[in-house]
């Protein structure tokens, strides 16, 4: 199929899929994804807690602007996306406050105890918690922003690996499975394969770099009460939260990996059973089952979302890191207005994101 399109957007994970949603209706949009379903990859893969006080100060703002979107998205459209769920950081007094900003603030130990009763109370010194936190539906967020982009009149093609790019004089001639599409702008959103993205379209690459992260949903002996807050080590050894009758916990690992579709290792999951059952007496008797995703980000480690300062027309929209879902409506109304030229709600964040030459 030959296509011409404003803006083509590659990758139909959140972060692509937020921005068709964002710039449907306002230019002609289309968005091609490698598989043969949206969001396969990491964006099928996270814990889904967005977490206000989690990353640096910008990843804090468009977290913040990310809740607002959210929230209003809610009302205006009947959904049920966001549900209370704070976050709780646990670990010495020193790896607590150097991880504590923003949002979260010092409980006492007692405190920390008396909100998650499986905690063994010589496994921490300190903790801290963001009761602002909240667990996200992220299957109806995709499927949400996968309608409103096709009710727009945009285009989503599955089973659409781009292949070649080319850059022309007004844009780009672009392969992507069997299709020929022709657009001004070429947006890159293509998590792991950001970087193999560029090299396609012969632009520089940004240094992006995935990080798998493992994590699985465990049966237990007995159960977290409703309300427990998701509970993470501050020192990255672990989280857990409650999912189901059981949990979802992770051994928080970062080990760079080539792009690819990840999957779990056995000696992962057997250091995960034993911090877990050193620092709780949730007494897991099965692994139900387990995932591995890629978390990719840059060197600086905030998100690279704009224009590249070399190859007209190609927009950067990659760098998410473990922070894609709780910035993905920040980051694409951010880059919905660096595309159409508009001022956007935080115009500050442009230039620290901006990518780098
Ligand atoms: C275990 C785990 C837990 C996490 N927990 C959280 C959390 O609680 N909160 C949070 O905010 N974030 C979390 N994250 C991070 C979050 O999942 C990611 O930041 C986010 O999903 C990245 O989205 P993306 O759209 O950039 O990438 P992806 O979802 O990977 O999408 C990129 C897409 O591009 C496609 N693609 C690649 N190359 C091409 C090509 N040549 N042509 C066409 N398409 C192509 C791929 O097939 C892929 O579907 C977690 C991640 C992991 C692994």
């Amino acid at each position: 199929m030959a296509l011409n399109a404003d803006v083509l957007i590659v990758g139909g994970g959140i972060a692509g899929l937020s921005l068709a949603s964002r710039l449907a209706g306002h230019c002609t949009v289309v968005l091609v994804e490698a598989e043969q379903e949206l969001a396969y990859h990491a964006s099928s893969r996270s814990a889904r807690q967005l977490i206000p006080s989690y990353g640096p100060p910008e990843v804090q703002q468009l977290t913040d602007r990310t809740l607002e979107l959210l929230r209003t998205a809610e009302v205006d459209h009947h959904l049920r996306l966001l549900t209370p769920r704070s976050f709780m950081l646990i670990g010495s007094e020193q790896d607590v406050a150097e991880r504590s900003s923003g949002a979260m603030t010092a409980i006492s130990h007692q405190e920390a105890l008396s909100l998650c009763r499986q905690l063994r109370p010589e496994a921490f010194a300190a903790a801290g918690i963001d009761t602002t936190s909240v667990g996200l539906d992220s299957a109806a967020l995709i499927a949400h922003h996968r309608q409103a982009t096709l009710t727009a009149g945009a285009t989503i093609l599955t089973g659409a690996k781009v292949h070649s790019a080319q850059q022309l004089k007004n844009g780009w001639n672009v392969g992507a499975g069997a299709h020929a599409i022709h657009s001004t702008v070429l947006v890159n959103a293509a998590g792991a394969w950001a970087d193999e993205v560029a090299v396609i379209s012969g632009a520089e690459t940004q240094g992006l770099r995935p990080y798998r992260r493992t994590a699985a949903v465990v049966g237990m002996s007995g159960e977290l009460a409703p309300g427990t807050p998701m509970v993470a080590a501050a020192d990255d050894s672990f989280y857990f939260r409650r999912e189901g009758a059981g949990a979802l916990i992770s051994p928080c690992e970062s080990v760079p990996s080539v792009p690819e579709d990840a999957q779990p290792v056995a000696a992962d999951l057997e250091v995960l059973l034993q911090r877990i059952t050193e620092a709780t007496t949730l007494g897991i008797t099965s692994i139900d089952r387990a995932w591995t995703g890629l978390r990719t980000s840059t060197k600086a480690g905030l998100p690279v979302v704009g224009f590249d300062p070399e190859a007209a027309g190609f927009f950067w929209l990659a760098g998410q890191g473990g922070y894609g879902f709780q910035t993905s409506s920040g980051i694409a109304e951010l880059a919905a207005a660096l595309i159409l030229g508009e001022e956007s709600t935080i115009p500050s964040l442009a230039d620290p994101l901006r990518p780098t030459r």
